[in-house]
């Protein structure tokens, strides 16, 4: 598995790939590597010649006071995962070199970026964005692969990809889980036993309020209540939204019909988790 660091380094090398004809599949992470990042690297390998991941963890996208300076960070182990992954390139940039002094160049989706988590977490996505663009350009990927786990995420970088004309064709990935249901994250390593107990309550959640649309029911504020008084049941759980809407505008529906997003976000003690279901009905 190669190495780069210098984002100039990794241009010249996409480049040049490009020119013998192979196809780059990419997929941008923030390190802790876990089974659902696994995932996404079998499936680049499955569509591009030559796989690049990158591990960077992206200040722009941290609000003052979330966990910037304490997320998890562990290059050794995620090197030696990405390997057996069958990983051709890892890229990890440094800071300054990504955002050199002077840095003025963001990149903005609006409406999408103000709804559900950027309602919470003001200039996340465009964070996410600036990096993702910048990332792009520095890869040249074919194909970007990005999990449903950050559904809202995926929806923005898709809408961004579109409205920039990147050619890359953007990939959504299903959602890993533990045994009990619980999607990983790296954050799941900052829940302490109970924390992670109660933590399985986001997936139970998402189930009831699927089962209840299944079970024929039409009304999307019981069905969220419904879900409210689950999480409320949760001694450690403090809800800070429950939304079921449209799978691309992400706009709250008023009848359960075509392609809906079941998302939460809650915080268990301190952690703050999001998990969601895309349903079809
Ligand atoms: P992160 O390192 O958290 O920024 O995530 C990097 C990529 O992995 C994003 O596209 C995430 O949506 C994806 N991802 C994170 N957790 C999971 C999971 N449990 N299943 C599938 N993809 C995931």
């Amino acid at each position: 598995m190669h190495l780069i660091s210098s984002p100039k380094k990794m241009q010249q090398l996409s480049f040049s790939l490009k020119s013998k004809g192979k196809k780059i599949s990419f997929v941008p992470t923030m390190g802790a590597l876990h089974k659902g990042h696994l995932s996404l690297v079998e499936k680049a390998r499955k569509l591009g010649d030559f796989v690049v991941v990158s591990i960077f963890v992206n200040p722009t996208q941290f609000g003052p006071g979330e966990d910037f300076q304490r997320y998890p960070r562990d290059l050794k182990r995620d090197k030696k995962l990405l390997q057996k992954a069958g990983c051709d390139l890892l890229f990890i940039p440094k800071v300054k070199d990504i955002y050199p002094e002077g840095y003025l160049t963001y990149v903005e989706v609006e409406e999408l970026s103000q709804k559900l988590e950027g309602a919470f977490r003001p200039n996340h996505f465009r964070g996410v964005c600036t990096v993702v663009a910048k990332l792009f350009n520095l890869v040249q990927p074919d194909f970007a692969i990005f999990g449903q786990k950050d559904a809202q995420q995926a929806v923005i970088i898709k809408k961004m990809t579109e409205d920039l004309n990147f050619p890359i064709k953007i990939i959504v990935s299903p959602t890993v889980r533990e045994k009990d249901r619980l999607a990983f994250s790296s954050r799941n390593s900052y829940l302490n036993l109970e924390e992670r107990k109660q933590a399985k309550v986001l997936h139970q959640t998402l189930k009831l309020g699927k089962e209840m649309i299944k079970t024929g029911e039409k009304s999307p504020k019981k069905i969220i209540n419904k879900m409210r008084e689950m999480i409320e049941k949760t001694s450690l759980a403090k809800i800070d939204y429950i939304a079921l809407t449209d799978s691309e505008r992400l706009e709250p529906v008023k009848t359960i019909k075509g392609e809906l997003l079941l998302s939460l976000a809650v915080r268990i003690g301190k952690i703050r988790l999001i998990d969601n279901l895309k349903l079809r009905v």
